[in-house]
């Protein structure tokens, strides 16, 4: 059922698909800079969460609730807001089918549905999610369970996972491992821990990935790269990994006492089976203008795009105003003329009270904000990542205003700092 929250129309001047961080965003600058624009947005979830600070919440640091708000709320004033999915995409004749049956015209189109979890890709996962020691940081529901095992544990075997291919935050699987390990640390108990990533390195950029080499060492974490979980047992506590040794594919099982799992995650099926898609099912747009590379009347911004940044909120910060200024350039029938860099920030949580935070644009180059080195881990980047982050989404971010970025390429000695989690 679709539920109109403003006026009734068909046809809009610009319809943004999902009040996500990215949808949210760009419907509010858009909405400020041309109050007369007819936006509409379509999103069936009720709520908009603010998925960053689930890890916080694993990690028994920030209470679930202040993660999670009406839809409703997020939605800019004067923005239609439609409580429906989209289905299809007719991008031939400008329009998008809903759930509900119903079909919408638009002038401006953007995509900004996020990215999809396949929670079924993982055998046996579905049903012992929430129980038997299995949880995810990657759900509103799940992220308290995770701090509930770790609070429980007196000793055995503490699994984190990451599996294959993009994912949403590609640190906040290590970042669950590293809260954990501090709260067991702190509690003098001693777990056995390991990290099970698909990838061949803890992260993408080695500048980043060889301090954080160094962290799970710290916390005496074993790191087992190549290595993906493909099913689990929950009543039986055991874990399948795969990995290929000399050119063959090799099945291990584990047993676990706790097990935190990040899914398999692709772009959403809408889009993987549209004609908007590229080869590997992403919305196909240039990765400077995010216009789509096909439908110029169609932008995407955030974790659906096939732009070779890391899929994180902090991006969206960086792509909001590219995508409202070169839809407002659009509008006047002018082309694209704002380029987004690839930024994107990913603050690691190395313990309860320190953060790392990763900084690159694309290419892996290293572009933080301040001028410290980004690979030691601070109490400072901590308050970011808790108090200063949260703040500036719900009243930043999402609502449109400006935000002075002062990233940029720096260099930083070969030698790796003094590292402390
Ligand atoms: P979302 O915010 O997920 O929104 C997508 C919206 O599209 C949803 O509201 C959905 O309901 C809607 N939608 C889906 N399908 C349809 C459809 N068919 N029709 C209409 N609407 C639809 N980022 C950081 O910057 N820093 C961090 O520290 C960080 N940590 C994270 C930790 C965790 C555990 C997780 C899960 C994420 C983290 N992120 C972090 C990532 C960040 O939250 C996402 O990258 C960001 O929210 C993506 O925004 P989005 O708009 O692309 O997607």
């Amino acid at each position: 059922m679709s539920t109109l929250h403003v006026a009734p129309n068909k046809k809009h001047d610009v319809i943004v698909i999902g009040a996500g961080t990215g949808g949210a965003a760009v419907a509010a600058r858009l909405a400020r800079a041309r109050p007369d624009l007819d936006i509409a947005i379509v999103d069936p979830s009720p709520f908009h969460y603010y998925q960053p600070a689930w890890t916080l919440v694993g990690g028994g640091q920030y209470a679930i609730g202040r993660t999670r708000r009406a839809t409703s709320q997020v939605v800019p004033a004067g923005v239609a807001y439609l409580e429906d999915s989209v289905t299809a995409f007719l991008p031939e004749t400008n329009a998008v089918l809903l759930g509900s049956g119903e079909q919408l015209n638009y002038d401006f189109l953007v995509v900004a549905a996020g990215i999809q979890l396949n929670w079924k890709a993982i055998e046996g996962l579905p049903e012992t999610l929430g129980k038997n020691g299995v949880s995810s940081n990657y759900r509103y529901d799940l992220a308290p369970y995770t701090w509930e095992c770790v609070q429980g544990m007196q000793g055995g075997v503490a699994i984190f996972t990451q599996p294959a291919g993009a994912i949403k935050c590609a640190g906040a699987p290590q970042k669950a491992l590293y809260l954990a390990a501090d709260a067991l640390k702190k509690r003098k108990v001693k777990v056995d821990l390991r990290f099970h990533t698909a990838a061949p390195a803890l992260f993408g950029v080695p500048f980043y990935s060889q301090a954080l080499d160094k962290v799970i060492a710290l916390y005496g974490a074993q790191a087992n790269l190549g290595s993906n979980l493909v099913s689990v047992d929950g009543p039986a506590k055991t874990a399948v990994f795969e990995s290929v040794v000399n050119g063959s594919k090799v099945r291990e099982t584990v047993s676990f006492d706790f097990l935190h799992v990040v899914p398999p995650q692709s772009a959403p099926d809408f889009i993987q089976n549209s004609s908007l898609a590229d080869a590997t099912g992403w919305l196909d747009v240039d990765k400077l203008t995010l216009q789509h590379v096909r439908y110029t009347n169609i932008f995407g911004i955030g974790d659906c795009t096939s732009t070779p940044n890391s899929k994180t909120a902090a991006a969206i910060k960086s792509q909001a105003p590219v995508v409202a200024g070169n839809l407002l350039l659009a509008l006047k029938g002018r082309e694209a003329a704002a380029h987004y860099d690839g930024y994107a920030a990913c603050p690691l949580t190395t313990s309860a009270g320190k953060v790392l935070l990763a900084e690159f644009c694309y290419g892996g180059t290293v572009s933080p904000t301040l001028g410290l080195d980004p690979r030691v881990p601070r109490r400072f980047y901590w308050w970011l990542k808790k108090s200063f982050f949260p703040a500036f989404y719900w009243h930043i971010l999402i609502r449109g205003r400006n935000w002075a970025s002062l990233h940029k390429k720096r260099d930083f000695p070969e030698q790796l700092p003094e590292i402390r989690a």
